[in-house]
């Protein structure tokens, strides 16, 4: 099961979305798998959550390999579609947990 919600020059593919424990996640606030499969935190703030929704829901239509690359874009898309959430996702990253586990992102390059 899938659904085109329209993105120009392809198609994004969401299978089921899970509001998930924080413990599951943490300290990523949302993840896409390749099946489709969407989690995002069930403890985090409404409009973050749904700014994670849109940076997750990027990530379906996104082939690009580089996975910087696609950071940036799934989050300059969900900025425009949710700028609050955006402000208030970027607050909540400054938390150590969050900076090591980029850091530890960066060093695996994934
Ligand atoms: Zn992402």
């Amino acid at each position: 099961m899938g659904k085109d919600i329209g993105k120009e020059g392809s198609k994004m593919i969401i299978a089921k979305v899970d509001f998930v424990p924080k413990e599951k996640l943490y300290p990523a606030f949302g993840m896409y798998y390749n099946d489709g499969n969407i989690e995002v935190r069930d403890d985090l703030p409404k409009i973050v959550k749904l700014f994670v929704l849109y940076h997750e829901f990027y990530h379906t239509g996104d082939r690009a390999k580089n996975w910087i690359w696609r950071e940036i874009k799934a989050n300059c898309y969900a900025f425009l579609k949710c700028p609050l959430g955006g402000i208030l996702t970027l607050i909540l990253s400054f938390h150590p947990d969050r900076l090591k586990y980029y850091w530890s992102r960066l060093k695996k390059g994934e």
